[in-house]
């Protein structure tokens, strides 16, 4: 089997794609770009893990697989669990219970692969399969089966750590410059990452398009780099996106700025932020939450329900809406009343977290949701009002 061919079907990752959060039209301009100089490959970074100590345990561990299972411990502590200075550890390497949180891994015969990346991996069945017998897939490793084991499980656990293939990224050079003759033209597979910043590294680990297979297991300059860059010494630029503690208790008055953040579990952004220059609402980073486009003014409509007119500062539609006819939350002209979906029933929860229930007159979900994992915002139905996401901690600006 071409080594190529046995390497583009190895990191068959969840098929979700992950939309670029990065560029959205946010309500004032971001303040600074990364510097472009910045070493990154390709990760998710809200995916990121925020923990130092990630879990890792085995679903359907055996005896007749215990060098196998050494095999791909080592493989990982020698790659990954070898960069000088690093913050995170892969810690148990049990038997998985019912509820282990962290990596899960299933020994089976199939395409080895990860149901997505970093932190959306946490505690999923099977979130992560490696092959150790080879018959079904893959028998060119019969032969090699420490190579394979120890090269695939340094790709997986790539993506466990938030890596996306590199090449996914828009900027894969899929011709030699100067030339027409092919040169990167793998598919692309698996999520997407979101940052893609510095030079398109051929020598990845997570580059199908490496000449040497998984880069034979060592990992390039820049995958250190960029695993530097989010779990090494200096504060993670990314993982400061914890729920943060409430300035606020108490009934929510009449011109009262807050800011609200949602409470959903995975890690990720936070911020309900307003962009009245194109009239859509999503999700900021704790560190972006300065953005006049978080903070909000409450007017009390009746004892209940409340319209929240966005502070951005760039004129336009600026009142919180619920469209409860597809789903979606963007930003209304008018927050009198005249536009039902501006009208929000506030549901408390305790003295600082509430929900907010659109009052939009067309059937439809209206429970408004943070995704976190995304920095998207939208409605969900009662069903599913328990998400995480539609709890919202109000905080006084
Ligand atoms: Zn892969």
């Amino acid at each position: 089997m071409r080594l190529s061919k046995l390497f583009a079907t190895i990191g068959l990752t969840a098929t979700f794609a992950i939309s670029s959060i990065i560029g959205l039209p946010y309500s004032k301009k971001v303040k600074a770009q990364q510097p472009a100089s910045r070493p990154f490959g390709y990760i998710l970074k809200s995916a990121i893990w925020n923990t130092n100590s990630i879990p890792v345990c085995w679903e359907n561990p055996s005896n007749n697989f215990s060098a196998e299972m050494i095999w791909v411990r080592d493989a990982v502590a020698n790659s990954w669990g070898a960069i000088p200075n690093s913050r995170v550890q892969f810690i148990n390497w049990n038997q998985c219970s019912s509820n282990s949180s962290g990596i899960r891994i299933q020994i089976n015969d199939e395409g080895p692969h990860t149901k997505g990346l970093g932190f959306k991996l946490n505690g999923v069945s099977n979130g992560m399969v490696l092959n150790f017998t080879f018959q079904n897939w893959s028998p060119a490793c019969q032969t090699t089966r420490e190579r394979c084991i120890k090269l695939i499980a340094i790709h997986e656990f790539g993506h466990a750590l938030s890596f996306a293939h590199e090449q996914n990224r828009i900027d894969t050079p899929v011709t030699q410059p100067n030339s027409t003759k092919k040169f990167c033209t793998e598919e692309r597979q698996g999520s997407d990452g979101d940052v893609t910043i510095g030079a398109w590294d051929l020598n990845s680990v997570m580059n199908y398009c490496n000449p040497q297979w998984n880069g034979n297991g060592r990992l390039s300059d820049v995958d250190i780099q960029t695993f530097n860059s989010v779990y090494g010494p200096a504060p993670n630029p990314f993982v400061q996106n914890s729920i943060q503690e409430s300035s606020f208790s108490g009934p929510l008055v009449e011109g009262m700025i807050v800011q609200l953040q949602t409470l959903g579990d995975i890690n990720g952004l936070r911020w309900l932020d307003g962009r009245t220059g194109d009239g859509t609402v999503g999700l900021v980073s704790s560190e972006n939450r300065g953005f006049s486009g978080t903070k909000w003014r409450v007017h009390k409509l009746n004892n209940s329900d409340i319209a929240l007119e966005c502070l951005g500062e760039i004129n336009g539609a600026r009142w919180l809406d619920g469209r409860t006819g597809d789903g979606t939350v963007g930003l209304a002209p008018k927050g009198d009343g005249s536009f039902s979906g501006a009208v929000w029933r506030v549901h408390r929860i305790n003295k600082s977290d509430i929900r907010l229930e659109s009052l939009g007159t067309i059937e439809g979900p209206r429970w408004l949701d943070g995704r976190t994992a995304d920095g998207t915002v939208g409605l969900v139905s009662s069903e599913n009002r328990g998400f995480s996401g539609t709890k919202w901690r109000i905080s006084i600006n």
